[in-house]
């Protein structure tokens, strides 16, 4: 699985830089990309890489693969398992996004005329939210499948555990 998804890790943070720079044209009001192809390129890439992501978290929290939705404490696991700088740079950008389109939709709704830089400045703030997460989480996925999480007891714990659950022992990680 790791090689599947180190590819793919490339791929999100390509798609965060094409976002970034069609967001900062589009807020210079350049419209950098036509609306049809690249922006169903991005659009298409963002909402893909979910598939693997999903996978990716549920590997993390030491499901099994799988392509069901991740319960809220998965996700929670999944948050704690990322460094927090990562962590940081995701919710900084869905924070941006939320604000991008609160102004989006006040734009759209006092009637003013949207143009390509506008609907592009509305998109890429989604993508940029979506590439960054699907970057991290990936990530974070190569960073713990590097390592096994180990009782020095003996005791089997999950792979997010920082302490045994069975005897309170802190956690190593030993290459895997
Ligand atoms: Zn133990």
């Amino acid at each position: 699985m790791r090689s599947v998804i180190r590819p793919l890790v490339a791929v999100a943070v390509i798609g965060l830089c094409v976002s970034f720079s069609v967001h900062v044209g589009a807020l210079l009001g350049i419209a950098v990309t036509p609306l049809a192809g690249w922006m169903l390129a991005l659009q298409g890439s963002a909402i893909l890489l979910a598939c693997p992501t999903i996978m990716a978290g549920h590997l993390i929290v030491g499901d099994s693969m799988d392509l069901t939705y991740l319960s809220s404490a998965d996700v929670h696991a999944v948050l704690q398992a990322c460094s927090p700088a990562m962590r940081n740079v995701m919710y900084g950008f869905f924070a941006y996004a939320l604000l991008n389109f609160a102004f989006g939709a006040w734009t759209i709704s006092t009637g003013a005329h949207v143009d390509d830089a506008g609907t592009l400045r509305l998109f890429s703030g989604h993508w940029m939210a979506f590439f960054s997460a699907e970057a991290v989480i990936m990530a974070t996925y190569l960073q713990s499948a590097a390592t096994v999480a180990r009782c020095p007891n003996g005791h089997h714990v999950s792979p997010t555990a920082n302490f045994c659950e069975v005897c309170g022992q802190p956690v190593e990680r030993v290459p895997a």
